[in-house]
């Protein structure tokens, strides 16, 4: 009887609000951990736990078998992984390193390139579902890269996600590229959904009226149903993700539509109501603050 090969460790780098339910996602199901971040606290209860801590991302690759990175933006990432103590220093040739930040293929695309001689993998693997759904295991996650690669690490990712939602859009950079339409197009939903319920409720209809008429008809959308109810009952607009984060997607997304070519008139649109609401609320404020917007120019909150 052959004994089961054991679990490969995982290195993982930014352990804030998706990055902390992630990493305690795979301690459970059982990979050993390596881990660091900037705030060193923010590995507490994981090292408590049995993860060991790296005081490098260097370090982390060095003694991993594979490396996850889950940082706030492009320039973080291409600090952790080219930086003097970065991720291309400790990596063993023929590792694995997972992008799942929301970004954009530049500094994988160098890597591989860079690099090739040591035959590293990589992979882009951002992920939808808030960080409810990284405390719960269930995000989505779209990956992108070679086939092979997606196979082989995908147990890590199911100790993460949904596994019938974790999907591979493609070749290198296709994960980055879905989640940022994903985002693009979320935030679009937001944005009509707060112009069209303020609209309603000075015109004189009931929020609760309004809003059941509009899940009932054709112009019905998740937002609509699901995600904005976090505002219309509990007054809750995730601070589980920052604003300034939804104005980096936003901004990410504006330059791919002009890197391909494709006007996107709406997209601006809505990445400047998006901005108007960091400025006045502030960075940290949740991803859902420019209903505020809308709430404080009819002069009440949205709420059932
Ligand atoms: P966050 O700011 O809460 O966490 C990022 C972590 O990275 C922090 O703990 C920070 O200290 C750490 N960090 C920053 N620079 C570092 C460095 N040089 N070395 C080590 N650690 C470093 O961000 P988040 O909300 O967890 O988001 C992470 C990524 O996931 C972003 O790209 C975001 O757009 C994306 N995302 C977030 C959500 C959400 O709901 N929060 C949902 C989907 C995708």
């Amino acid at each position: 009887m052959s004994t089961p090969s054991p679990a490969p460790t995982v290195g993982f780098i930014g352990l804030g609000s998706m990055g902390s339910g992630m990493t305690r996602n795979l301690q459970e199901a059982g990979f050993p951990l390596v881990v660091t971040d900037v705030r060193t606290e923010a590995a507490d209860a994981l090292v408590a736990a049995g993860a060991a801590w790296a005081d490098t991302a260097a370090e982390v690759a060095a003694r991993s078998d594979l490396v996850i990175t889950m940082l706030p933006t492009p320039r973080h990432v291409a600090d952790v992984v080219n930086g003097p103590d970065g991720i291309l220093v400790g990596i063993h040739d023929g590792g694995t390193w997972i992008d799942m930040s929301t970004s954009v293929p530049e500094v994988a695309d160098q890597v591989r390139l860079a690099h090739a001689h040591r035959g590293l993998h990589v992979l882009d693997a951002p992920v939808s579902g808030m960080s409810v759904g990284a405390a719960t295991g269930m995000l989505q996650i779209f990956v992108g890269g070679d086939a092979d690669d997606v196979a082989r690490v995908r147990p890590v990712l199911e100790a993460m996600g949904d596994p019938e939602r974790i999907l591979h859009v493609g070749g290198h950079g296709a994960g980055y590229a879905v989640k940022l339409m994903i985002n693009q197009l979320w935030f679009s939903h937001l944005v009509a959904t707060a112009e069209v319920l303020s609209v309603g409720v000075r015109a004189g209809v009931d929020l609760g009226v309004l809003r059941d008429a509009l899940v009932a008809s054709p112009a019905n959308s998740n937002f609509l149903e699901k995600d904005v109810t976090g505002i219309l009952r509990d007054g809750d607009y995730d601070e589980g993700f920052a604003i300034a984060l939804a104005c980096k997607d936003l901004g990410l997304s504006i330059d791919l539509a002009r890197a391909v070519g494709v006007p996107t008139e709406l997209s601006a649109v809505v990445e400047q109501i998006y901005r108007r609401a960091r400025a006045s609320y502030g960075d940290r404020a949740g991803e859902m603050t420019p209903v505020k917007l809308y709430e404080d120019l009819i002069g009440h909150e949205l709420r059932l």
